[in-house]
């Protein structure tokens, strides 16, 4: 799979089905070690806008069918393709092979494809991949057809989840050295699809909790989260604004330090508000208490 996405991507430049935009890297290291990386990259006006999905108005789908000259494989119900408009080389993506709606949970099948599908580049890449789900008109997301994407992390970037204390196999945690609500779940080495949804269904049910506590007075407040998950963990974060009170757009990637700035000045932001920037469009941070089953019991007769 790993060749097949490589040999694709420098095809598609090479007959430009596919743009590539030029970028440079700059690494940081935050508060209490945590590690982030702002890209930067000037010239990104190609990006469809996610103006229609915000407004509710009808989008026409990229994926039905997906481009015959950026399609990596069809599989039985997904497909792998690669971004149309990439920063990072080698950006793929996992589409559903019918429509459905990416604000819709992601089930069984979706993981599965995922996990076998992260699991395969890895090992024949022998670098690692992270899986990134946005969910919602304000968690970063663009079309409304489900998607998942994957992206090879940079070299010797560690995103902080993999040095979170106590991310355990059953429950779900936080990190304390991060200013922003999230929910974070061990997966264990063998774990099958349906661990892993089970994993995914723990950590979306905080996200859903806090963001009913927090739209107390909205009648059908919308769920808006990120997602992002590696071999090892997943996470979830729950999002209020697609953008930053200055403007940066912010996705899945931006919940492990994982920026893109459009400018210099988007760029001066990032470096001034580090993970703050998350916590201004998601919520702050908050601990996560263990549910306590002894506490609620059940009355004996
Ligand atoms: P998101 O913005 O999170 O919804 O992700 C959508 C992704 O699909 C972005 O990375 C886009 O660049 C990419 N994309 C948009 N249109 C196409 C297309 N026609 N073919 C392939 N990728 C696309």
């Amino acid at each position: 799979m790993y060749s097949a996405i490589q040999n694709k991507f420098a095809e598609a430049l090479a007959s430009k089905a596919l743009s590539f935009t030029p970028s440079t890297e700059i690494r940081k290291t935050l508060d209490n070690s945590v590690e982030a990386i702002y890209t930067h990259a000037p010239s990104l006006s190609q990006k469809p806008s996610n103006a229609a999905l915000k407004t509710g108005e009808s989008q026409p789908s990229p994926w039905l069918p997906p481009d015959e000259a950026l399609l990596v494989k069809k599989l039985e119900h997904h497909s792998v393709v690669l971004n149309k408009f990439a920063v990072a080389k080698y950006h793929f993506l996992l589409v559903t092979n019918e429509f459905k709606d990416q604000s819709l949970p992601l089930g069984e099948l979706d993981f599965e494809a995922a996990f076998n599908l992260l699991r395969e580049v890895n090992r024949e890449s022998g670098k690692r991949h992270i899986g990134f789900f946005n969910c919602g008109s304000q968690s970063g997301a663009s079309v409304k057809h489900r998607h998942i994407q994957f992206m090879t992390l940079p070299d010797n970037f560690h995103p902080f989840p993999d040095t979170t204390p106590e991310v355990k196999l059953e429950g779900c945690t936080g990190d304390k050295r991060v200013p922003f609500s999230h929910f974070i779940a061990g997966i264990a080495k063998d774990a099958s699809a349906e661990d892993v949804t089970f994993r995914y269904s723990e950590v979306l049910g905080r996200t859903l909790t806090t963001i009913s506590k927090e739209n107390q007075e909205a009648q059908r407040p919308e769920i808006n989260y990120n997602l992002v998950f590696t071999e090892e963990w997943i996470m979830a974060t729950p999002r209020k604004h697609e953008s930053s009170e200055s403007g940066i757009s912010i996705n899945a990637l931006g919940t492990i330090g994982l920026a893109l700035a459009k400018s210099d000045e988007q760029l001066h932001k990032l470096e001034e508000q580090g993970l703050e920037i998350i916590a201004e469009v998601g919520y702050p941070f908050e601990e996560v208490t263990e549910y306590a089953p002894d506490h609620v019991g059940f009355t004996r007769y």
